[in-house]
């Protein structure tokens, strides 16, 4: 007895020995100072790759060449849609979890359709800052009733929070963007986000994060940056003969925003032109602006100054308007994408000067990725690929059979909020019918409707009355039951929408297809070991990644692993 007591004693301290020893050896280097997390908003996994060419040595390709670059990362829940995907990379895990289930969605406590940050306990800084619901062209932003934004409705911790609570709140954690989403999804509960208001031409916050503007925002905003860029034109980086797309400038599905047209050179717009910020956010002055924040920033707040690891999320929109008004085919994303590699590599450089890149860990990023236009597929005989027109659906012979037999007389299908159908619940209830028998029916009929590949209702999900399938489980990973709506609407592939209240756009994003769900994952700095995974892994991967490294709890919700050939460096 006293022998095994001494010899697990014995066993006891060499475990505690070989757990310091390996410990000392993951240890060798100290933690980094900063976490630099970059999202390119809508960056296609395969787009960095085509354009690695013409891009310099110190943007994207810092990262694919000398960082550790996982070729094939895929979102596994089914709505890729911005918040949707921020929330993700924040959190490190799926919108069932942490409940940003789509950029809107229907409260049915408020009865009608929220924005995914909106929140009237917490004013925006600067009054009307918010959305002017004259110019703002975002279908999403404008779906938003309140002035105030908060991430009070994302319900799990993102990885700043861990870092706030295990550093007793001395990490400093902060989130930036031109989209508001972008930002606040980033920073967390506890970090502090800015975000470019067109509305005003500043970056802004609200009084979640601060009673008022630090002074060194206050002299950001005081330059007028947005100015600056009045009368000027975005043109291109390089001569015509050095881009894939150069015959491509005027194609006739791209969008022919007032003002900004469909051939380069895009005017930004005069210094009293009303639609002046709206046209920054879709060109590379958006992310310039971006990056000039960011760079003040880092230099205001001493981020990665000390041993006490920082976190500053950087977020690039650009990409994501270009993809939306052009398509990922065209010299316009071509050149944009040049142009943020050169954003990119001045962010790393002042990184660099600052902070040193051997001591800070970059990890880039999409929060999805984005589908060619049908138009440009059509040209090559693909001639499936079109767009949805989903208002037509409820006219259609098989729903209006339907709403004949039910005693229905006005719409059945009540709205479309991306990626849900909401039903008419009050027809439904004076019809006395029973709300999981029509969800049903309305189901049944819309998985026969040409382009559509299924039609999801909420009522089967929650019973478990569906197939066993990766769809069904991409659809399930973005289910959750007091946000989702009745039925999940997924089109065939290279099928979508891309009328928004008026706007009409040549693509959009937010399917549960590849060309949506596959994006680049970089890791780079800290001195990483150069390394190309084709090994598949989700881009939940990279919180639990971060956290591990860190040496940190991950996020509450997270659902990732930690990437070994990070952690090996
Ligand atoms: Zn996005």
């Amino acid at each position: 007895m006293m022998l095994q007591r001494k010899a697990l004693a014995a066993l006891g301290l060499l475990m505690l020995w070989q757990g310091a020893f390996e410990a000392g050896a993951a240890e060798s280097q100290p933690a980094p100072q900063l976490v630099l997390q970059i999202t390119v908003d809508a960056l296609r996994g395969d787009l960095p790759l085509r354009h690695q060419r013409q891009m310099g040595r110190g943007g994207f390709r810092y990262l694919m060449e000398k960082g550790v670059y996982y070729r094939n990362a895929l979102y596994r829940h089914a709505n890729t849609e911005t918040i949707v995907g921020h929330a993700s990379l924040a959190t490190g895990t799926v919108p069932a979890a942490h409940g940003m289930v789509g950029n809107v969605w229907f409260d049915r406590a408020l009865g009608r359709t929220v924005y995914n940050i909106e929140d009237p306990d917490y004013v925006l800084l600067t009054a009307g800052a918010a959305v002017d619901s004259e110019t703002e062209i975002d279908p999403t932003q404008r779906v938003a009733k309140v002035e105030g934004r908060s991430p009070r409705a994302i319900l799990s911790s993102t990885l700043g929070d861990e870092l706030t609570v295990a550093t007793q709140g001395r990490a400093k954690v902060y989130g930036v963007s031109v989209k508001d989403r972008g930002a606040v999804s980033m920073a967390g509960h506890t970090g502090k986000a800015f975000w470019f208001s067109k509305a005003t031409g500043e970056f802004v916050t609200s009084n979640y994060y601060y009673d008022r503007y630090p002074e060194w925002v206050e002299n950001f905003n005081a330059t007028r940056p947005a100015q600056a860029y009045a009368g000027t034109r975005w043109e291109l980086l390089h001569d015509a003969d050095r881009y894939l797309f150069a015959e491509r400038d005027d194609q006739p599905f791209e969008t022919d925003f007032p003002g900004y047209g469909r051939t380069f050179p895009h005017p930004y717009g005069a210094a009293d032109d009303k639609y002046l910020t709206t046209r920054l956010t879709l060109g590379p002055a958006g992310d310039r602006l971006v990056l000039d924040f960011a760079r003040a920033l880092i230099t205001a707040e001493g981020l990665g100054a000390d041993a006490v690891t920082d976190y500053l999320a950087v977020s690039f929109s650009s990409n994501d308007y270009v993809a939306h008004l052009f398509g990922a085919s065209s010299l316009e994303f071509e050149d944009n994408l040049l142009r943020l590699d050169r954003t990119l590599a001045e962010l790393l450089e002042f990184v660099d000067q600052h902070v040193g890149l051997e001591r800070t860990l970059i990890v880039l990023s999409a929060d999805h990725g984005t589908p060619e236009v049908p138009g440009y597929l059509n040209e090559y005989g693909f001639s499936a690929a079109r767009y949805f027109d989903v208002p037509s659906v409820d006219e259609s012979p098989l729903i209006r059979a339907l709403k004949e037999r039910y005693g229905i007389g006005e719409a059945l299908i009540e709205s479309y909020d991306h990626p849900y159908i909401y039903l008419n619940d009050s027809a439904i209830r004076e019809a006395g019918l029973s709300k999981d028998e029509v969800e049903r029916a309305v189901s049944e009929i819309l998985t026969g409707v040409d382009g559509i590949a299924a039609a999801v209702s909420s009522s089967a999900l929650r019973r478990g009355e569906v197939p066993d399938s990766e769809l069904i489980s991409a659809i399930r990973r973005n289910f959750h039951p007091k946000r989702s709506g009745d039925i999940y609407l997924v089109f065939e592939p290279h099928v979508f929408i891309n009328d928004f209240d008026g706007l009409t756009v040549a693509s959009t994003h937010g399917s549960p297809w590849r060309y949506d769900a596959h994006v680049p994952v970089m890791f780079g700095g800290y001195r990483l070991r150069a390394q190309q995974i084709s090994r598949p892994i989700a881009p939940y991967d990279i919180a639990a990644t971060l956290a591990a490294l860190l040496g940190i709890a991950p996020p509450s919700a997270s659902v990732g692993t930690p990437l070994p050939e990070v952690l090996g460096r």
